[in-house]
């Protein structure tokens, strides 16, 4: 079986994996990358992004794709493959890809991000990938001059909202309170579009729509307050109620809270684990933002740099001491 040895692992292949890469590759440690399934992360499943710093506007997998061109072009080593287990146990911590490839390494630095969160129903399950989608980026397209709905009030269901208004021919917004959390310039957005209306104070209780072939026909919404149920025919739902670390690797061996997402010391991106490094969205129950994870991978890959050097200083002073 194939195996790979590196100063500094990274898992990950979002704005907190690249950044990491390319501070680490800039301090001579050779670090190697792994993709995972979704190479660029969550800002290729999204077109326009408005609030990257030093581009008005620049579409998400231009974006992440420019990240990789850099991470490579100042020497990282890119694999693609997704790691299965890792043993943080001990040093050099050990890890497997799907691949077969086995690593070790002095350092880890893990931005695995955070991936869409479902509301659970049975019929949401039926459905997925018949009508039902997290990605309307992905899958708007199949919608032109349909009725499509899209659950949840924060950034991603308005900028999901407003995307799909580019095909289909009514958009309904189901939230299931009387404000939304998105950004105000998004709400403005979305409140002044005429293929788009507002179903407040509703809760999807159920897609239905025929089984052979599969295809939604209609969602039933249901009033928080009264219980009334609402009918609404459409085509197409899109779930966009937030998204969840993805931290089940470590989710045994690290510190988690908030539902799972990594705990790092204030101020750090040091987990429980020393050497071990936590960067973006996999350890950010506030921000969540494409530019905190590049910040976060910068402070991750810098302080790796130091645990190394101060590890591999203790390695140096070992035997002296002992001769002492
Ligand atoms: P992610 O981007 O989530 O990347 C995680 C990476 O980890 C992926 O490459 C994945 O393949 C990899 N991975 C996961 N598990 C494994 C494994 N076991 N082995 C190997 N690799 C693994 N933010 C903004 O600032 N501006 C925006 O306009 C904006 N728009 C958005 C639009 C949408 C639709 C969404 C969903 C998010 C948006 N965000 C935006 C948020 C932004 O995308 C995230 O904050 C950011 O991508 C987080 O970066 P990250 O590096 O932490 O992880
Ligand atoms: P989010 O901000 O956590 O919003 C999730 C939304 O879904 C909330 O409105 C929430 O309702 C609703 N919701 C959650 N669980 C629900 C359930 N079980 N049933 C019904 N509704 C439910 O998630 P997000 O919009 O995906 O954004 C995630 C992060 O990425 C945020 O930090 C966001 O700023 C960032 N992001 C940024 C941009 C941008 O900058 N343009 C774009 C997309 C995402 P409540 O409001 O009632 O809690």
């Amino acid at each position: 079986m194939a195996h790979k040895h590196t100063k500094i692992l990274i898992i990950g292949s979002g704005p907190a994996g690249y950044t990491a890469a390319v501070y680490a590759s800039r301090a001579m440690l050779q670090p190697v990358l792994v993709q995972g399934i979704q190479p660029g992360g969550q800002l290729t499943i999204t077109t326009e992004v408005e609030n990257w710093p030093g581009d008005s506007m620049v579409q998400g997998p231009e974006l992440m794709a420019r990240m990789e061109t850099h991470a490579r072009e100042v020497g990282t080593e890119i694999v693609s493959d997704y790691i299965q287990s890792i043993d943080l146990s001990h040093r050099p911590f050990t890890a497997t890809g799907d691949s077969g490839l086995t690593y070790s390494a002095d350092a880890v630095i893990l931005a695995t991000g955070a991936q869409a969160r479902w509301l659970g129903l049975p019929s949401e399950e039926a459905f997925k990938g018949f009508g039902v989608s997290a990605c309307a980026t992905c899958d708007g397209f199949f919608y032109r001059g349909k009725q499509v709905v899209v659950i949840g009030g924060g950034n991603t269901a308005v900028e999901e909202a407003l995307f799909l208004t580019n095909f289909a021919a009514k958009v309904t917004l189901i939230h299931r309170r009387d404000t939304l959390r998105a950004e105000k310039i998004l709400q403005h957005r979305l409140f002044n579009h005429p293929k788009v209306e507002v179903l407040w104070n509703h809760e999807l209780s159920e897609v239905f729509g025929s089984r052979n072939p599969p295809g939604v026909q209609g969602v039933r919404a249901k009033d928080v307050s009264s219980g009334a149920i609402t009918e609404l025919p459409c085509d197409g739902v899109f779930i966009a109620i937030g998204h969840a670390p993805a931290s089940e690797l470590v989710r045994d061996q690290l510190e988690t809270h908030h539902g799972g997402y990594v705990v790092t010391r204030p101020g750090s991106t040091e987990t429980s684990v020393p050497g071990v490094f936590a960067a973006g969205d996999l350890t950010d129950h506030v921000y969540r933002q494409a530019v905190t994870s590049a910040g976060m991978g910068c402070m991750a890959a810098l302080e790796a740099e130091r645990f190394l050097a101060s590890v591999s200083e203790d390695e140096e002073d070992a035997p002296r001491s002992r001769v002492a």
